[in-house]
């Protein structure tokens, strides 16, 4: 058995790049960016109007001029127009490019029109205003945004703005999500006494959808020759898999002994962790395989501790650590680390963790009453003290 952070040392040693594939930009939420974006032209590409009203030549408001004939309309997308005589004004939209000859615009609301004339209406104008210059918010070449970064709304709008129809981003590898057990039916059946609807896929589908990862799934009974032939055909097709359950010491636990027959290299099995503690992790040359123990509560906590920054480290992104401040003494005896369930809120800044009563790692309803796991590492000690910190995992947004 080894620990949690060998167990984390290694798996990170075996990372996966998944390549680079070009998608439609809007199509690219959620997915991380493999190239710099970059400004085509300047950020606003020309002196842009900000406000409607007339654009003037200053040195005239100076010289006590606010009678101004009006030339003609610069109405947004139309070419840059030229005002012929500096006294006269032109009367400007948002959004059109600052006529010739012009530098200050004065807003309707400061402006009285009369059919062919404009009376500037106040006595204080800044030379320059209501004028958004040209290349003042980025100037052509800067890197709006950089490689490795996800894509969220905020990018989308960029990425339309440079013309990027297309951008190239992490390809999602191919991932199928085994559930094992005789005793599991679907969602949609009605299960007999002795059986229990499956859950774990849809937990690590869900999981997985999280980092934007689109997974198939299946479902093999607890047969060494069928879990055999199945794996078997999953291993030449898919770039990673997830199982959960027949990891543990049961007498039809048979995933360890069918993947080391189909020549998957055991990396580790069993970590000295609570709950989680049977996870199997080995690799083929295209293949990596998470073989998660079938208690929800396991499979789910496995999988933000392992799979989560394998994917992240694999897709070129750091992960993130957080921490959380204990809110309670703590007494944990097994010389285990612990992933505590706790509850969370965020005080003056930091995350504060509220340990809660659980039923063991079969209690999956406990999940919905949580946040997030503590954890609380392998010492000698027992006693964890309330107001220490620790590293937290928490699967809802703080
Ligand atoms: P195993 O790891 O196969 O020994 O399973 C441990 C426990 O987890 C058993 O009580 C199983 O019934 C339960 N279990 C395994 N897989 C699932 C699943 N997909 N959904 C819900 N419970 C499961
Ligand atoms: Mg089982």
């Amino acid at each position: 058995m080894i620990t949690v952070e060998e167990a984390k040392h290694i798996i990170l040693e075996n990372t996966q790049d998944f390549g680079i594939e070009e998608i439609p930009f809007l199509q690219a939420v959620g997915r991380v960016l493999k190239e710099d974006i970059v400004a085509d032209r300047d950020f606003p590409p020309f002196n842009r109007i900000a406000m409607d009203g007339i654009a003037i030549n200053y040195r005239f408001f100076e010289q006590g001029f606010r009678d101004f004939n009006i030339e003609g309309i610069q109405a947004a997308g139309s070419p840059q127009k030229t005002l012929d005589n500096a006294a006269n004004c032109y009367e400007v939209m948002t959004g059109a490019v600052l006529p010739n000859n012009c530098d200050t615009v004065i807003r309707y609301e400061d402006v009285d029109i009369n059919t062919l004339v404009a009376t500037i209406t106040i006595d204080e104008i800044k030379e320059g205003q209501n004028i958004h210059t040209q290349g003042s918010d980025k100037s052509k070449g800067t890197v709006l945004i950089k490689k490795n970064t996800i894509v969220s709304a905020a990018e989308i709008g960029v990425l339309a703005t440079v013309g990027k129809a297309t951008v190239k981003v992490v390809k999602q590898p191919k991932v199928m999500i085994v559930s094992t057990g005789d005793e599991l039916v679907d969602v949609n059946e009605n299960p007999l006494d002795h059986q229990i609807r499956r859950s774990n896929v849809y937990t690590l589908v869900s999981l997985l959808n999280d980092l934007k990862i689109p997974a198939e799934t299946a479902h093999i009974t607890d047969e060494k020759s069928v879990l055999r032939e199945k794996i078997e055909s999953y291993l030449k097709k898919y770039d990673i898999l997830l199982f959960s359950g027949a990891v543990s010491k049961g007498k039809f636990d048979f995933l360890p002994e069918v993947l080391s027959e189909l020549g998957v290299q055991k990396l580790f099995h069993r970590v000295s962790q609570r709950p989680g503690k049977p996870f199997w992790f080995g690799t083929t040359d295209n293949c990596n395989v998470f073989a998660f123990p079938g208690n929800p509560v396991s499979t789910f906590v496995n999988c933000m501790v392992y799979f989560y920054p394998w994917y992240l480290k694999s897709a070129g992104l750091p992960s993130e650590e957080k921490t959380a401040i204990l809110a309670e003494n703590i007494t944990f005896k097994p010389n285990l680390t612990c992933f505590l369930q706790v509850k969370l809120e965020s005080k003056f800044g930091h995350l504060v963790a509220y340990p809660m009563k659980r039923n063991g790692s079969g209690d999956l309803a406990s999940l919905v009453e949580a946040d997030g796991f503590i954890e609380l590492p392998k010492t000698e000690e027992t006693d964890f003290k309330k107001g220490s910190v620790f590293p937290i995992l928490t699967y809802r947004s703080f």
